[in-house]
């Protein structure tokens, strides 16, 4: 038995050469001429990268949809050195209250950094009812939630309140990362078409009847992307719909500060007799998205409910960030910032309004806005719009091509007049009117 297991183990000399062969061309060992070989200096780094585990695999079946490749690049693109950015919906770097935030910051005493209560910190909570009352919003504490952002409620309401396969109505077009939250947690969207005046609600009524009722996302002022305010006497209707179908509603206030002249009509959630509005509010479009503020206004239940997934999921947003919104609201400066802030707006709105009328007028037609951040500009030739993305990064013009908002979109752009400065602005709208002639 010896004999044989020493035959067993008899190795051919050309296996062992061709095994160091093939060891040395992949690097795991070195011929170092008549020195020998020897083992590299990077082979257990190599070693190591065989075994890991199958990350292609793993990355490819996350519950969470990538985002399209159009938005991924916007992502990069926005940080780097010399961009202009006309499709950025957030408030210029030389708008922030510097002088606010830094008083903030200097007096603020903390006495601990713990976990807040289920819904938020309190004083805020209350801070926010308050401010909710200017809008004719009636609620006690106990029905607001505060999230990091309202995007953040709408991934609570996705998985505490919907099933997937769940029918979400969206406008079409809509706030492109609302939409990508509900897919990726399995929801169907149906887009109901717009007017000039937001929603159409004959269209609402008919897709009701056909798909039932599961819930509908709405943004009635200063839409984005299209900037549309929803009238007052289309609101009544909607509520009466949203009763009649025992429908519940997201109402996304992302804007609500933000008008120029006039204020809007009142939110739906100021008519809600029948608690059928989730309310969704943030500071990040009228002080700082950063902060990572945001709040949802809702039945006690409702609320409750959401609050526990978010203590589950992630203990509740920054105790830090709740107490500078706390003192941001209790000090008064949220009011006074908005006065600078929307007539700062007004006047970079009526510049772009100038820019587009001397650029534009030709190639495409536009809504003039009466708050918010957004125009969107519809050409009146079809284009390709990646192509047109691609030509003006080429010219460090970062755009928000409008197939981004709605699937099917193939001659808009939303501009924004928030972000770029006024001289941005200036080159920026001439520069891409010369690219986009390109295309006629
Ligand atoms: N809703 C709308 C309509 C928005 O435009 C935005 C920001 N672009 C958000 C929600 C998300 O804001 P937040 O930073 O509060 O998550």
């Amino acid at each position: 038995s010896e004999r044989k297991l020493a035959e067993a183990m008899e190795v051919n000399r050309s296996t062992i050469s061709n095994v160091l062969d093939e060891l040395k061309s992949e690097g795991v060992l070195i011929s170092r001429g008549s020195k020998g070989t020897f083992v590299a200096n990077n082979t257990w780094s190599i070693l190591a990268s065989t075994s890991q585990p199958n990350w292609k695999k793993y990355l490819d079946q996350g519950i969470h949809k990538p985002n399209q490749t159009t938005i991924q690049m916007i992502n990069k693109y926005e940080f780097e050195d010399g961009m202009i950015r006309l499709g950025t919906g957030e408030i210029s770097t030389d708008l922030f209250p510097t002088e606010y935030v830094n008083e903030i910051m200097s007096n603020i005493t903390l006495n601990s950094l713990n976990y807040e209560e289920p819904l938020g910190y309190k004083p805020l909570r209350e801070a926010i009812c308050k401010y909710l009352s200017k809008f004719d919003i009636e609620l006690k504490p106990e029905q607001v939630l505060i999230v990091s952002g309202s995007l953040q409620a709408l991934s609570l309401i996705s998985i505490g309140l919907l099933q997937p396969g769940s029918t979400v109505f969206v406008e079409k077009p809509s706030y492109l990362k609302s939409l990508h939250i509900f897919q990726s947690a399995g929801m169907k969207l149906k887009e109901i078409l717009m007017d000039e005046d937001g929603i159409d609600l004959n269209d609402l009524r008919k897709k009701l009847n056909k798909s039932g009722t599961n819930m509908l996302y709405t943004i009635p002022t200063f839409h984005n992307p299209t900037g549309i305010v929803m009238n007052e006497s289309k609101r009544k209707q909607l509520m009466e719909i949203i009763k009649e179908f025992q429908l519940p509603v997201i109402e996304d206030d992302a804007y609500a500060d933000l008008w120029f002249s006039k204020a809007p009509p009142k939110p739906l959630k100021s008519m809600d007799d029948s608690g059928s509005v989730l309310y969704t509010g943030t500071l990040s479009k009228s002080f700082s998205p950063g902060l990572r503020i945001g709040w949802i206004a809702g039945s006690e239940s409702v609320i409750e409910r959401l609050g526990d997934i978010k203590m589950q999921t992630d203990y509740g947003s920054s105790s830090i960030s709740q107490l500078i919104a706390f003192e941001w609201f209790d000090k008064g400066y949220h009011e006074r910032y908005q006065i600078g802030l929307k007539s700062s707006l007004k006047s970079k709105c009526k510049l772009v309004l100038e820019l587009l009328s001397t650029h534009f007028s030709d190639i495409a037609k536009w809504q003039k806005p009466n708050g918010g951040f957004y125009i969107w500009v519809t050409l009146k030739k079809d284009i390709n719009m990646f192509k047109l993305f691609e030509d003006a990064l080429k010219s460090k013009l970062l755009i928000n091509p409008g197939y981004i908002y709605d699937f099917n979109e193939n001659n808009s752009i939303r501009l924004s007049i928030a972000y770029a400065t006024g001289s941005e602005l200036e080159y920026g709208i001439r520069k891409l009117s010369e690219i986009i002639r390109k295309y006629y």
